[in-house]
């Protein structure tokens, strides 16, 4: 397929109709095995944790959509960031943002360090300490930019030549610097271009935005180098944690809207956004298109839309954060993101609990939005409503 709009890309790419009969929407192959011709002659496939028809179109569609050659789909962002880690080896260090993901630094922390990798965990919006940190066995920079819960903004760009002024003997997979990773998780390819901007591989959890529904678990990685992609493959098979066809196929239909729902996403954020940082109950609202925001220009520079996701302290503190997230109505009560409806959570006490003992902790006041898609004036009704309880 020749390079198409994002929009005509999400929509077609690896999803050419069926060859038997015409069906538009992709097949879920519900299939562990397929048939051959003759003793070694598959058709193309030979068994389903290898490979499988709905899964290569959801792996063909990634790829397209970050603008990579590769892509490969798993059972959730978690297994395909351990799969990911699994190009490292014993006595490697990676240089790890300081407001990781909590599953993330859960995984890093609690298991990889077991098998002798080491870890720093540094703030990574800061270039100068990005470049200080480096040793000499890094192999590996984890990035996530917007991060969650904080919504830190790091200039992806800067880092990729930082990483690439730190040669490395090639290792068998011959890039000769450390692994660039961008978790595009909050940002998505429609907002972000992570290999565009210099990164090697790029990482997400497609149950948030990229499913974009609530009702899938799943993730991918994405890249250009092809003894990357090959390594990655390796281990995919190897290892096994691959998404079932059902889900691949969840994930390749949210993936057709994603262009309108994150224009969407963006406006309504962003309108949320506003209304807060002017609340006199709030003390801070972070927002990476914001004006307040820090990082405002980076992410202006490298996001097309600021995303759906903000994050807020109330003056009122972590006691005050509890009531409001208790009485909102339209804004549910949960974990995840990246849904058509609003989400709102403590990240303390919900999804970043398993920080809480170490240096990535997060403030207990700090209240997480996933806004939705509802009627904008709807959702900041509700807020109103929560805000004066
Ligand atoms: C949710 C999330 C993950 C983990 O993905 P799962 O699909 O829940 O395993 C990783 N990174 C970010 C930024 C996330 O939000």
């Amino acid at each position: 397929m020749s390079k198409d709009h994002f929009e005509t890309m999400a929509i077609h790419a690896g999803q050419a109709a069926d060859r038997t009969t015409g069906a538009i929407m992709t097949p879920i192959y519900q299939t562990s095995t397929y048939v051959q011709d003759a003793v070694g002659k598959p058709r193309g496939y030979e068994y389903s944790r290898t490979g499988n028809p709905t899964r290569t179109a959801l792996e063909t569609c990634l790829a397209a959509l970050e603008g990579g050659e590769y892509g490969l789909a798993f059972a959730s962002g978690m297994a395909a960031t351990d799969i990911v880690l699994r190009l490292l080896a014993p006595g490697d260090h990676v240089l790890a943002g300081n407001d990781v993901y909590g599953g993330t630094f859960r995984l890093f922390d609690k298991e990889f360090r077991r098998f002798g990798l080491t870890f720093s965990y540094i703030d990574t919006t800061d270039l100068e300490q990005v470049r200080q940190s480096l040793k000499p066995e890094t192999r590996m920079v984890w990035l996530e930019t917007p991060t969650n819960p904080l919504l830190n903004v790091t200039d992806i760009s800067t880092v990729a030549g930082i990483a690439r002024e730190h040669s490395l003997d090639s290792g068998d997979v011959g890039l000769g610097h450390p692994f660039l990773v961008v978790d595009n998780t909050f940002a998505t390819p429609y907002l972000q271009q992570p290999l565009e901007l210099g990164a090697d591989i790029v990482l997400h959890s497609t149950t948030k935005y990229l499913g974009g529904h609530s009702d899938v678990v799943g993730g991918a990685v994405v890249t250009r180098h092809e003894a990357v992609y090959e390594r990655l493959a390796f281990l995919q098979n190897a290892v096994g944690p691959v998404p079932g066809p059902l889900d691949c196929f969840l994930v390749l239909r949210g993936i057709k809207t994603l262009a309108v729902r994150m224009e969407r996403h963006s406006s309504n954020a962003a309108a949320v956004a506003e209304f807060l940082s002017s609340h006199p109950r709030v003390q801070r609202c972070k927002y990476p298109f914001l004006q307040s925001h820090p990082q405002s220009e980076v992410a202006r520079q490298q996001m097309k839309f600021g995303g759906g996701m903000l994050s807020f302290i109330l003056k009122g503190g972590e006691q005050e954060a509890r009531k409001v997230v208790e009485s909102t109505r339209i804004f549910a009560l949960a974990e995840s993101l990246g849904g058509v409806e609003s989400l709102i959570e403590l990240p303390a006490a919900m999804t970043h609990a398993s920080t809480s003992e170490s240096a990535l902790r997060v403030d207990p006041g700090l209240v997480r939005l996933s806004v939705g898609l509802e009627h904008i004036d709807d959702l900041i009704q509700d807020l109103k409503q929560a805000l004066e309880d």
